[in-house]
């Protein structure tokens, strides 16, 4: 422990927006942050803004200024305010409970940023106001998702990227750990809605959380990098209710996470972009790519056949709301020869995920029988070291996941 450390464990707590939808709901999460404190531990609590209230801003500042975009600095000093009511109200809600509290901008805790408007990177935090109140018996209470540039600026950092602030501040103050509330109870093996066989796992670990976060579960996947790269353990947990939510780490192994699949990721809004005929030669991927990322879009999934006389099939998959815009960009594009260029859509993407799979072969052929039996056709697949994703037609969706979720007995622990 280096010597700014105090003598009491720090945890940070982070509660989101509809845990902070009204003033119960603000007492509710302070009763919640005063045992903590009662159990002999320095508090730091990140919040988010109340509600659907960074909605509310934006839609009062498009209402102001038409179809002009806002400026960058002042749309960024409007959404900071955001988290600052919340953060107030909750420093007063736990001053009545007799707890001393105060409450911190991003800026005045510290927290320093690049200065991108709208999607700041944090750079830097100094420590030594945080530590000062904590060391006072206050408990802190920080405005999340923004922080100050260099040049004294509010930014933000991004949507829902209270969770960065939240596990930045936890590794900048080396806390025990981060515990974000929110109205979602925990991580599950898959999408609940999908099937009631889904279960609530208590534990995962980071790289395997990453392909559930990437792939849809409920979680900001920038907050989740930086506890995987800083090893800080973080719980998941409704605000709602006591029940045990799903902790996120990299520690030991223990028995749940040794079991093969861990769980199943599921992304519905997948469409998919074919070039027929391109004339082989070295350059065709980064030709056909290359104007996609100039435009901002993301692909995803990337297929392309050996060539035979000479022409090749080149097939990658984007989100669906981009798959018009990709299919023109292809069409238009001048870096490579090609036949014709056919968009797809309604498709899904289902992978299982976990870090037992490593190295233990046998688990793609169970995944692709499975779904054969189920009558699944498989339009594309792909694999890492610890997922295996297959694209299929998203009426599938449902068939699939019920089907791989009793196959990987996934609803039993352990
Ligand atoms: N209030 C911001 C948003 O709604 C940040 C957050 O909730 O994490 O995106
Ligand atoms: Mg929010």
């Amino acid at each position: 422990m280096t010597p700014e450390c105090g003598a009491l464990p720090v945890i940070v707590q982070k509660y989101g927006g509809s845990s902070l939808a009204n003033a119960k709901l603000i007492h509710n999460a302070a009763k919640r942050i005063c045992s903590l404190k009662d159990d002999g531990t320095d508090v730091i609590v990140v919040v988010s803004a109340m509600g659907d209230s960074t909605d509310s801003l934006i839609a009062l500042s498009s209402a102001v200024t038409g179809e002009a975009t806002p400026d960058a600095r002042e749309m960024d000093n409007l959404l900071s305010t955001g988290e600052m009511v919340s953060a107030t109200l909750m420093a007063m809600a736990l001053n009545t409970r007799g707890y001393g509290a105060i409450s911190l901008s991003g800026g005045q805790a510290g927290i320093k940023t690049d200065s991108v408007h709208g999607s700041a990177r944090i750079a830097d935090i100094n420590t030594d106001r945080l530590r000062r109140e904590l060391d006072n018996g206050r408990i802190v209470i920080v405005a999340g998702f923004q922080g100050l540039s260099d040049s004294g600026d509010i930014t933000t950092l991004g949507r829902g990227a209270s969770d960065t602030t939240a596990v930045a501040l936890a590794v900048a103050m080396q806390a025990k750990r981060c515990e974000i509330y929110t109205d979602v109870d925990g991580i599950y093996t898959t999408d609940p809605r999908l099937t009631d066989r889904a279960r609530k796992l208590a534990e995962i670990g980071f790289l395997e959380m990453l392909e559930m976060a990437a792939l849809g579960a409920k979680m900001n996947p920038r907050s989740i990098e930086l506890g995987a790269v800083y090893d800080m353990p973080i719980y998941v947990a409704s605000s709602f209710s006591d029940e045990p939510g799903t902790l996120i780490h990299g520690g030991e192994q223990t028995m749940e996470i040794r079991k093969a699949v861990t769980g199943i990721a599921v992304d519905r809004n997948v469409g998919k972009i074919t070039v027929r005929g391109v004339v082989d030669r070295p350059g065709i991927a980064a030709g056909l790519l290359q104007p996609l990322a100039d435009a901002g879009i993301s692909i995803d999934v990337v297929l392309q056949n050996t060539s035979s006389d000479g022409t090749t099939d080149f097939t990658f998959t984007v989100a669906q709301a981009d798959v018009d815009a990709a299919a023109e960009i292809e069409r238009n594009q001048t870096n490579v020869e090609f036949a014709e260029v056919v968009a797809g859509t309604d498709l899904a993407k289902v992978s299982i995920v976990g870090t037992g799979m490593e190295n233990a072969p046998g688990y793609a052929a169970r995944m692709f029988s499975t779904l054969a039996a189920a009558g699944v056709n498989i339009d594309m697949i792909t694999t890492s070291e610890i997922r295996i994703t297959t694209i299929i037609e998203r009426s599938q969706v449902q068939n699939a996941v019920e089907a791989l979720h009793d196959a990987f007995e996934l609803e039993k622990t352990g």
